[in-house]
């Protein structure tokens, strides 16, 4: 992947972190709408489907056994436990479409944001936050996909997860969602202007 640095035709690897219900989903869903150069990448998982949600679009819901051979395969991007489960992110898809000039929204943990970082630092890392803690709490009572004992962990991991928030390179506070998806789309925007990114069109544009 280091060989890519910065390539001009190539698609952006944008990562998207940020504690449960800060509405990272929701703000993908919305970018989705206005961004047409724009997929967000599908993980694997083993916890259990939600209500609603479809196989191989939500994620590809498989089960442990599957899931370690696909690390031992050397099939992830990254793959982290987060909340008791295993999440993870195929590779080829990713790199594919990356390849074909195409934006790849990953919606990870910081442990998966960690690792991707770690190979590809030219990546776009935002972090989403809530307005505050309670409203946080309130997003994912109202969405009901937790019982009382999940909710309890995913709130108690929040604050924790909160405070790496800094360590990347932009910052999303989710108040109104059309709002952070548009201080999205301008963070992809800005960064396509990256002089760093343009370098061979400067060549192009002198004649060399
Ligand atoms: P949920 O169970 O609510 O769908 O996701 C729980 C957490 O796992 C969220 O923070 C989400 O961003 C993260 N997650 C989802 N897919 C992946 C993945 O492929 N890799 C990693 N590292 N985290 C993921």
């Amino acid at each position: 992947m280091s060989s890519s640095f910065y390539e001009r035709d190539k698609g952006l690897l944008i990562v998207i972190s940020g504690p449960s219900g800060a509405g990272k989903g929701t703000i993908c869903k919305e970018l989705l709408k206005h961004e047409k150069n724009l997929e967000v990448s599908v993980s694997a998982t083993t916890r259990d489907p939600r209500n609603g949600e479809v196989e191989g679009k939500n994620y590809y819901f498989i089960n442990k056994a599957n899931f370690l051979d696909m690390i031992g395969n050397n099939e992830f991007l990254e793959y982290a436990k987060v909340y008791d489960n295993y999440y993870g992110t195929p590779k080829s898809p990713v790199l594919e479409k990356m390849d074909r000039g195409i934006d790849v929204i990953l919606e990870i943990d910081i442990q998966g944001a960690a690792q991707v970082r770690a190979n590809y630092p030219e990546g776009i890392y935002i972090f989403v936050v809530p307005p505050s803690i309670k409203e946080l709490k309130k997003r994912i009572t109202e969405r009901g996909t937790e019982n009382p004992e999940q909710l309890n962990k995913r709130m108690e991991c929040a604050c924790d997860e909160i405070r790496n928030a800094t360590k990347y390179s932009y910052i999303v506070i989710n108040d109104e969602v059309t709002v952070a998806a548009k201080q999205v789309s301008a963070i992809i925007t800005a960064e396509k202007c990256r002089s760093e990114r343009l370098k061979s069109k400067i060549e192009e544009i002198i004649g060399r």
